[in-house]
């Protein structure tokens, strides 16, 4: 299967290319070497997971196209994603002598490309960054848009900046070691795209959701090139969430956060936190947005097909409120959501908090 090559265009910057396909990892050094003409130096920064499987890939490319190239594994997880862990990076990075044409290399999930991206931002106030993403959700959503950061102990992803690579490699073979827990993580964003994306890819993703849990190479290829478009498209809107656009990616999240936060993060994974987030959004459609009730039995049945049935958990809706306050997208105390109307159609609305009860209610009455 040829790769597809995927182009996010900016009004004010240069544009990159996000290329989607089997064994391209192989190809990175060519790629490196004509987004960031500049570099003699490249740092691969990758997890403990990855570097067993895919650093010598990725090494040997780049070593291949004449860059003195070096690497630094961090421990695997969401714990990584910290000042201490960032601190590191950068004094190795100092102590490897990378210089401002130096290019870093995210080789990960979305651990490594928000840390790599941020410290790639930040060193010698921003040098050459390219994302390679090796899990599913990192390949959909998390290598695209620029956005790196960070958690700090009041909260995940408080310290970052926008940042966006010269180019995104997403290697699809590199998928074949990704678990079930992180296979079906990612689906939770690709299903979340599709919902907001519009008519066309959620009814493609209704008919081949069965084929995408099984893995199938086709329907894999084509779920990430269709979430890359989608992505894309909405970053080139508003790249830095100022008109409100990009905020349509946090469908789901809402809930999805709370639920991450209350049952202790890496309980459940970030998408089927999203999954569940996304039900009950949906189900507020119904009642504030005249979304229709079809609807929400569709995105039910698709969102079971593809691995992500509802979770065990359940808190007081006190408990959930309380998770809910410290939401980033929250206006003037208000708790907001994600509303879709449709498929495709959606806005971000308050909801009174007399009214999100009764309906938290209801939702932890069904588990
Ligand atoms: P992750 O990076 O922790 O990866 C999940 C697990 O899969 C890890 O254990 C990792 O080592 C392993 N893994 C990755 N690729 C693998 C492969 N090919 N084979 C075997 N194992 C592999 O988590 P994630 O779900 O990729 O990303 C979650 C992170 O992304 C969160 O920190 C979240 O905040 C961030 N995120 C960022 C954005 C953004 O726009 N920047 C969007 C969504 C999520």
């Amino acid at each position: 299967m040829p790769s597809t090559k995927v182009v996010v265009n900016f009004a004010d910057k240069p544009s990159y290319d996000v290329r989607v396909g089997a064994g391209i990892l192989q190809a990175v050094g060519q790629r490196v070497r004509a987004t960031c003409p500049q570099a003699h130096q490249a740092l691969v920064i990758t997890d403990s997971n990855v570097a067993p499987l895919y650093l010598d890939a990725a090494v040997s490319s780049l070593k291949a196209e004449g860059l003195r190239t070096s690497s630094i594994t961090i421990p695997a997880g969401e714990e990584s994603k910290s000042v201490a862990c960032l601190s590191e990076i950068w004094q190795a990075m100092a102590q490897k002598g990378l210089d401002r044409s130096a290019c870093v290399v995210a080789l990960g999930g979305g651990v490594v490309g928000d840390l790599a991206g941020f410290a790639a931002a930040t060193y010698m106030r921003g040098i050459g960054f390219v994302q390679a993403p090796t899990s599913l959700l990192a390949m959909v959503d998390s290598s695209v848009g620029g956005k790196t950061a960070i958690d700090l102990p009041a909260g995940k992803n408080l310290a970052g900046a926008f940042y966006q690579p010269a180019y995104v490699c997403a290697d699809t073979s590199t998928l074949a070691t990704l678990n079930q827990r992180e296979w079906a993580c990612g689906c939770g964003e690709i299903a979340k795209s599709a919902v907001i994306g519009g008519d066309d890819f959620f009814f493609w993703l209704v008919e081949h959701a069965s084929r995408l849990a099984e893995r199938d190479p086709e329907v894999v290829n084509e779920a990430i090139v269709r979430s890359v478009v989608f992505k894309a498209d909405v970053v080139a809107a508003d790249e830095q969430e100022r008109s409100g656009t990009r905020e349509c990616l946090n469908y789901g999240h809402t809930l999805g956060h709370a639920i991450e936060k209350l049952a202790g993060y890496g309980v459940y994974s970030h998408g089927a936190a999203v999954a569940e987030g996304m039900r009950f959004a949906l189900r507020l459609g119904v009642a504030l947005a005249d979304a229709p009730i079809d609807l929400v039995h569709e995105q039910d049945a698709l969102l079971d097909s593809l691995g992500l049935e509802p979770l065990a958990f359940s808190a007081s809706p006190s408990q959930i409120i309380d998770a809910m306050r410290s939401d980033k997208k929250n206006r003037d105390g208000q708790i907001r959501f994600v509303i879709p109307s449709d498929v495709g159609a959606w806005s971000v609305l308050p909801v009174e908090e007399d009214i999100l009860r009764e309906h938290l209610d209801a939702w932890s009455r069904s588990k």
